[in-house]
């Protein structure tokens, strides 16, 4: 096959069709019919498989950037896209042929690999991450690639059904979430409805037939709902106020229909109107107005104004009783609303700069954060999963107190955020405030939320933050830190073991000379340094004595020092654990004096870290019955010995002589230390109330104290209080 005369001639005057919808702009002019020059003369023969002139493809492409108002660059980026891939012009030929950035531009769509017959996870992984990596370098790459990608899907029939087949998955399941991900939802919807039409052919000519059924009288259903509308508004004060119908894509319908298990007409039958507003005050107004005409559906109304989707899509909805009763969805919005809600990212194009706009900039941080994060993380195989949570998830916009946008997948804990911010923050995070109140870490973050991190210098990442963190940074980060921190404290556990021992066997050797001892256990265990010698010893694979018998076989008959028994190194470690909160500051509470061997339960106050009470303590009764009780964490002591703390004793007994020193005797018989007593006799009763603080290391040894002080003559009640006095 050739091209004749009539193709070429055809070509041109297309060409000449684009030319006329760009700007009256020279310079620009040039730039572009520079560009269609040189793809002109080296796509020359070549043809599509359809037989058309393969230059019918670039030229429709841009003229897709046309519409979406792209600058001169990527216009001429559009014709020239496929030059290096499909001819033998050179980067460093077209480079020296135009100015930037259309050469980057023209590379980075070419390094988007073309579509292969394999797609296996790892052509997947590959091919999302030169996306992503090109569009962090220019957004335009990504949007030329979905022009690109519009076209050939519009244009798929002449191929092979397993390359349409495949091309069609392709499509669903990357193009079109990035698409939807720069909210440009036009794009989003025609690619996923043809992608549709080649991956479920039958679904999609039901849904075409049943669509077309009752168009007629929807339309006719839709016009009078909106007649209706537009008349009770004029008389309100809001004349020629201008309002559309919309229809649902049918790709949306279909994925509605397999996720909801609702039928057609369920889905279908919903009434949709879209009202144009001139200012966002008016769409504030005209929502009350309508709620006023028609009853709302309660639950249904959204402000996307006054918090926009991380998409940047802006509106008001609102589901009312509408004309006739039917259900009717209403978006209200103001055309520039309505302009982003079509075209997205590329809709905020300044044309004449050339570049984003600065808040448009600060909302492709994801972008730019999940690049250096595919940077760091080589390992393909937890990548695609990662990818397409960080990249295709839900998105929750979150805040700093400073007013700085987060953007985070859906799930995401205060962890995420932290590491969001900085590694730094991230590790040393020990809690959270979110809208100002103290949260958990574990807390999943909701859009809108102000989340303040806050950080200790002792904090750090502890091996629970794996299961609740969902990002692909936050993991590989907090993985990194763990494997570093584990191996210096198999490090140092290695040091003190080995130390130990020679201890034990009144071994005198220098530091010096026991670390030249360690190489020797290299070759044998295969280690490489004398940190992993030390970090086997400190995890319990190499033994301290098998250790000390190859460093010298004379220690290991060495006699082992009888009298002096070695004391087991002893961690400092937390009194109490609570479930999740293994960093923050806890306290045991001043009210219900909680001591180990108590059922307790943790509390997280605003502010003040977590209070840990008896499980019977009145006032965790009381919260429990409020929304406070979401803030109670289980709890459980953390102490293999005794630890000393005070407790509250009352006792009651009939007054007599001699009664407050037989108590006391008893107490110290026990070992306890008094640190307060006070009695209160009533006379008229003749009874004594004695309240006492004392020191005690564990729940037995109160146990047998009470035992004891009930046996004593007179006393009617011996039972631990909340506090000392009454
Ligand atoms: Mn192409």
């Amino acid at each position: 096959m050739s091209i004749d005369t009539d193709q070429r001639n055809e070509i041109d005057a297309r060409f000449e069709e684009l030319l006329a919808r760009l700007p009256d702009d020279t310079p620009s002019r040039d730039l572009v019919r520079q560009a269609f020059g040189i793809a002109k003369r080296f796509h020359a023969d070549q043809v599509r498989k359809s037989g058309e002139p393969y230059l019918e493809h670039p030229i429709a492409v841009s003229n897709l950037l046309v519409d979406l108002n792209m600058d001169a660059a990527t216009i001429a980026a559009g014709l020239l896209h496929d030059v290096l891939e499909d001819t033998d012009l050179s980067f460093e030929a077209l480079s020296g042929l135009f100015p930037a950035p259309v050469p980057a531009l023209v590379q980075g769509v070419t390094k988007i690999s073309r579509i292969h017959f394999d797609t296996s996870r790892h052509h997947q992984i590959e091919n999302l991450r030169r996306i992503i990596m090109a569009m962090a370098k220019d957004i335009r790459v990504l949007i030329i690639k979905l022009c690109d990608r519009l076209h050939n899907m519009r244009t798929l029939k002449p191929l092979a059904p397993e390359r349409r087949i495949a091309i069609s998955q392709e499509t669903v399941d990357i193009y079109a979430p990035l698409a939807n991900r720069l909210g440009m939802v036009r794009m989003r919807t025609e690619l996923e409805d043809l992608a549709m039409y080649w991956l479920y052919p039958e679904e999609y000519q039901a849904l075409a037939t049943a669509v077309a059924k009752n168009r007629r009288l929807r339309e006719q259903e839709v016009q009078e709902s909106m007649e209706v509308l537009r008349a009770r508004l004029a008389e309100l004060g809001h004349p020629n106020i201008e309002i559309t119908g919309r229809s649902k894509h049918f790709y949306s319908i279909f994925r509605k229909m397999k996720h909801t298990g609702q039928s057609f007409e369920e889905i279908y039958d919903l009434r949709a109107l879209r009202v144009f507003c001139r200012s966002v005050a008016q769409c504030y107004e005209i929502l009350g107005q309508i709620h006023s005409i028609w009853t709302p559906v309660p639950g249904r109304i959204r402000d996307y104004i006054g918090m926009p989707k991380p998409n940047m899509y802006q509106s008001l909805h609102t589901t009312v009783i509408g004309h006739r009763g039917m259900v009717t969805e209403i978006q209200i919005r103001t055309h520039e609303m309505h302009e982003v809600a079509e075209y997205g990212i590329a809709a905020h194009w300044k044309y004449k700069e050339g570049k984003l706009d600065q808040t448009l900039d600060r909302r492709l941080q994801w972008l730019r954060q999940l690049t250096e994060w595919i940077t760091e993380v080589g390992d393909p195989n937890s990548l695609l999963d990662a990818l397409k949570k960080d990249v295709f998830a839900d998105v929750v916009l979150c805040f700093t107190p400073q007013g700085d946008v987060i953007e985070l997948p859906a799930d995401a804990t205060p962890i995420d955020f932290a590491f969001a911010i900085h590694t730094k923050v991230g590790e040393r995070c020990v809690g959270a405030r979110i809208n100002r109140r103290l949260a958990t870490l574990r807390t999943k973050l909701k859009h809108g939320d102000v989340v303040e991190i806050l950080t200790s210098n002792s904090g750090h990442p502890s091996r629970d933050w794996l299961d609740v963190v969902v990002t692909g940074r936050a993991k590989s980060k907090i993985k990194h830190w763990l494997k570093s921190k584990e191996m210096e404290r198999w490090v140092a556990d290695g040091w003190s073991a080995l130390n130990r021992i020679l201890k034990e066997r009144n071994i005198e050797v220098t530091r010096a000379e026991l670390e030249a001892h360690l190489d020797k256990l290299k070759e044998p265990f295969r280690l490489q340094t004398r940190e992993d010698v030390l970090a086997e010893i400190g995890f319990g694979s190499i033994s301290p004595q098998a250790a000390l018998s190859r460093m010298n076989p004379d220690w290991s008959r060495a006699r082992r020092a009888a009298r002096k028994k070695a004391r087991p190194s002893r961690r400092s470690e937390a009194l109490v654990i609570v479930a999740g909160m293994e960093e923050l500051h806890v306290r045991l509470a001043a009210c219900c004096k909680p001591i180990p061997g108590d059922p307790i339960v943790g509390f997280v106050t605003r502010g003040r870290g977590v209070s840990v009470h008896n499980v019977d303590c009145p006032g965790i009764a009381r919260l429990r019955t409020t929304d406070d009780s979401a803030r109670l964490l289980p709890a459980r002591w953390n102490v293999k010995e005794p630890v000393v703390s005070n407790v509250y004793l009352r006792i009651e007994a009939y007054d007599r002589a001699g009664l407050l020193m037989e108590v006391t005797q008893e107490i110290a018989r026990q070992n306890i230390f008094i640190l307060q007593c006070q009695t209160r006799s009533d006379k008229r009763k003749n009874l004594a109330v004695i309240r006492i603080e004392a020191d005690v290391s564990d729940l037995r040894q109160v146990d047998n104290v009470l035992e004891g002080l009930r046996n004593i003559a007179g006393v009617v009640r011996a039972e631990r209080s909340n506090r000392l006095m009454a």
